[in-house]
This record gives structure tokens, sequence and C-alpha cells, in this order.
């Protein structure tokens, strides 16, 4: 909070509420579910911990699915209200610290700094991934 502009805080409770109307932490724990009991099923007595190495990377990727939605509708949100999401992009980039790539993005459960301030800047970008 120390680091952002007051329209920045506009953006990141937009994001927040993204979150809660996609019911992101219900979806994470049945998708998550889902996912274990599957593998389990394919992979018949594999050990635990080999069976819970694809439940993460796939829980990571819905991680990274629905901060992409929550960016989405606060741009959206921010768009109805009139007000511009560029604060949030300056933020974004202001608390990114070392930007991930390569395999440490496959081990993130945020999408990129760069590809989340492209969103909110690109409306090609938003157009492609918030429809
Ligand atoms: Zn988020």
């Amino acid at each position: 909070m120390a680091l952002a502009e007051p329209a920045a805080l506009m953006g990141v409770l937009a994001h927040e509420l993204g979150h809660a109307r996609g019911r992101h932490s219900t979806r994470m724990a049945v998708e998550g579910a889902l996912l274990g009991a599957t593998v389990a099923v394919i992979t018949g007595d594999i050990t635990s911990v080999l069976a819970s190495a694809p439940v993460l990377l796939a829980t990571l990727s819905f991680s990274r699915s629905h901060e992409t939605e929550a960016d989405c509708f606060a741009l959206q949100t921010l768009a109805r209200a009139g007000q511009s999401a560029e604060p949030l992009a300056r933020l974004l980039q202001t608390i990114a610290g070392d930007a991930t790539s390569g395999a440490a993005s496959v081990l993130s459960s945020h999408p990129s700094t760069p590809a989340r301030v492209q969103l909110i800047r690109d409306p090609a970008a938003a157009k492609r991934q918030c429809s």
C-alpha cells in the first residue's frame, strides 16, 4: 500500500473482486481434488509424491489462469468506472522485482509481470485473453 498511488489501489481492489466473483478459491479446491483423483486413477499405485507433481503443475496453471481472469475483471471494472488501469500496471512493475521466465514461470502461481502489464496496456492482448 505504501508503494501504491490511490488510483492503483482501485485496480488492486478490482482485481481481488475478480477473484471473489470468479470463486477462484473454491474452484482451486475442486479442481485440485478432481485432478488428484484423475491422476490417482490413471497412475494406479504410483507413490503420492510422484502423483502430486502433475497435480501441482496443473494447479499452478489454474492459478495463473485465475490471475488473468481477475486482471480482466479489473480492466473491465475500471473501464466501466471511467478509470485508467495504467496505475495498476505501474504498481505491478514497481513491486515485480525479478521477472520470472523460462522454467521458473512453470512453477509460478502468477502470470509473469510483463504479461500482466501487457494485458493491461495492450487492448489487443486484453481482447485475446479476456474474451
Ligand atoms: Zn490475484
